[in-house]
């Protein structure tokens, strides 16, 4: 027998007054007091001065660091389209930003095309190598898993092929009106000018420093003298400009089939530790051939409509477009505007419940493992999924999957048993966000993993090699989406994501985060389009992260906002830290809302991680 599914009565929770100038606090608020805050730097933020909001014309820029937002502008200035700004930004990110992003790791890039108007992706994730065998995360020496933490974490094994040279240059040479070359040429010049070291740099090295020090490499370029830089120094990297400045003469050749891809290949397969480290340093199985098959894949956005808007992102080896899509669709059953923000909230936190359910049973590279996408973002699929919303109670998680065939949008009297889906994503990467003056539109995610990826820097490169292949499940079971199979991709959280309306871009936006990804991005869209915040307030607003476990981390600011009405339906918080620390966080977001007439409001983050930078070309228009 089947029911039709509960209507969605009003909460009487809190008044909306209330909880929307809760929603409002500002997040530095927020973590303070929760956590300890005893190795967080005392030292003011340094360099170029930062602007969490910007508003104007001719062209935006958003990322976590004001050197790279600069850069970005500067190409924009200079006639260069949102591509251009795009890659180079994310050049400058991997010199002012290396422990999160650069050339050793990769990310997804999605662009809307002013001129075709229609939105395109770049998948540009790292791959498996050929080699990788099943029980690459089970030790040799003893039959036994390795230890995550330290022994895949820091290592060879978990080194994926890097995509991020290939997705700058398969951006420019489709969409881009600049060489590689021109693109390189802001970062090298700062890389040997130098920049001034932040708080967040110096701390996310010294968060590091047992698996820097581990490696000759990475203990020359980022703990010269012992010390982590200190905040305020200029720092300098040479082999990074060295590097940077082979990309532009001699194009990718040296890096996916030349020298430096055997240096790349040594690295890997004999990582150069230093005699003192006690880290064991599994090495791993990549051979040049890898480097030499990469190929960026162009995809299909992933689409869903949202009241009215049209929200794209990445398809699979993302979850991300996905598991967003399909909570939107979710959410788009219930009148979320009229209700409370707290059980708003509480629907948000069972829709994202549910789509993560689904994430973790289907969701892997679709070039190695059938993915139900066209399920996945049904709405039907979704209505029959929010048979499973109580509003006046938290379903038990983890919640199960749902049925991805024979679904017909009527509600279900069996569910399966729910399984748990083991979350080992980190919280690091970087985001930017540029738009143009031809209305051109990026949204690029990238990353190398876990903040600092995999340790190893390429001896005397500059650079850092991902970790991103712990994004496998650590335990191989052959039903698994997302097991480990030779040159595959691990499944991703990244959800760069643009939304159109009335067929043009609005907003872009996207985040850090590992799996948190995922929600941040859903529920700064909530903020926006829902609760009738602005772009400013959506960003700024405090978090949480429902990811279908038991307990759900959020902000400080967010618990004292709904935690009591949350905790009444059954949810359990437990509270994030505010990125300043090494304790886990939701977000370092960046987006820009496109407006009448030209208008742009480019927006970062005003203080998690330090705060992010933006900047328009022109003021006035
Ligand atoms: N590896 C993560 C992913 O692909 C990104 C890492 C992070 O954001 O910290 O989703």
């Amino acid at each position: 027998m089947r029911t039709s599914r509960l209507l969605v009565s009003t909460l009487a929770l809190t008044t909306t007054a209330a909880v929307t100038a809760a929603l409002l606090t500002p997040p530095d608020a927020v973590a303070a007091g929760t956590r300890s805050t005893a190795d967080r730097p005392s030292a003011p933020l340094m360099g170029a001065p930062k602007k969490a909001t910007s508003e104007g014309y001719g062209g935006a820029v958003s990322s976590v660091d004001p050197e790279a937002t600069k850069i970005g502008l500067r190409v924009l200035k200079r006639g260069g389209n949102a591509v251009d700004a795009a890659v180079a930004t994310a050049a400058a990110l991997g010199l002012t930003e290396p422990f999160s992003a650069g050339i050793g790791g990769g990310g997804y890039f999605v662009f809307y095309n002013a001129e075709k108007g229609k939105v395109q992706t770049l998948d540009g994730r790292e791959t498996a190598p050929k080699a990788m065998p099943n029980d690459a995360f089970v030790d040799p020496a003893t039959g036994k898993p390795y230890n995550f933490t330290p022994e895949l974490v820091t290592s060879g094994v978990s080194v994926g092929v890097p995509g991020t040279p290939a997705t700058w240059q398969r951006a420019l040479d489709k969409w881009g009106t600049w060489s590689l070359g021109d693109t390189l040429h802001p970062s090298i010049d700062l890389a040997r000018r130098g920049f001034k070291v932040d708080t967040t740099f110096r701390q996310q090295a010294l968060d590091n420093e047992v698996r820097f020090k581990a490696f000759t490499s990475t203990k020359k370029l980022y703990f010269k003298g012992g010390d982590a830089p200190s905040v305020g120094s200029m720092f300098k990297n040479k082999d990074l400009a060295d590097t940077y400045e082979l990309l532009a003469d001699k194009g990718l050749r040296p890096l996916y089939r030349g020298g430096l891809a055997g240096e790349i290949v040594r690295a890997v397969r004999t990582p150069p530790t230093t005699k003192s480290t006690k880290l064991p340093v599994p090495p791993g199985y990549l051979k040049k051939r890898d480097l030499r098959d990469y190929s960026v894949l162009e995809q299909k956005p992933t689409k869903v409509s949202y009241r009215g808007y049209d929200v794209y992102g990445m398809a699979p080896s993302s979850s991300g477009g996905s598991t967003v899509g399909e909570a939107l669709n979710i959410l788009e059953r219930y009148d979320l505007a009229t209700l409370p923000v707290a059980s708003a909230m509480h629907l948000y936190f069972e829709a994202s419940a549910l789509a993560y359910a689904d994430r973790g049973a289907y969701v892997g590279d679709s070039a190695y493992v059938d993915v139900p996408l066209k399920a996945l973002l049904d709405e039907k699929f979704a209505a029959e999924r929010a048979c499973g919303i109580n509003p006046a109670k938290a379903a038990t998680k983890p919640v199960a999957a749902g049925a991805v065939t024979g679904y017909d949008g009527v509600c279900p009297t069996t569910t399966s048993a729910p399984a748990e889906h083991e979350d080992t994503e980190n919280v690091s990467t970087t985001n930017l966000t540029v738009a143009d003056r031809w209305g051109n539109v990026v949204e690029y995610t990238l990353t190398i993993e876990q903040t600092g990826g995999s340790g190893i820097v390429v001896p005397g490169r500059g650079f850092l090699l991902n970790n991103e292949l712990t994004d496998f499940s650590t335990t191989y079971v052959a039903t698994d989406p997302n097991r480990i199979q030779p040159g595959k991709r691990p499944r991703s959280s990244m959800s760069p994501t643009i939304v159109l309306r009335n067929d043009r871009p609005w907003l872009a936006l996207g985040s850090p985060g590992g799996s948190t990804i995922i929600t941040t991005v859903l529920q700064m869209l909530v903020n926006r389009i829902d609760l009738g915040m602005t772009v400013e307030e959506a960003m700024a607003a405090p978090r949480a992260t429902p990811r279908n476990t038991a307990t759900t981390l959020a902000e400080q600011a967010f618990i004292d906002a709904y935690g009591t009405a949350l905790t009444a339906l059954g949810h359990t918080l437990s509270p994030a830290g505010d990125g300043l620390t090494s304790d886990p966080f939701i977000g370092a977001a960046t987006a820009i809302e496109l407006g009448k007439k030209g208008f742009m409001t480019a927006v970062a983050e005003p203080t998690r991680r330090g705060g992010g930078a933006t900047g328009v070309v022109s003021k006035t228009k």
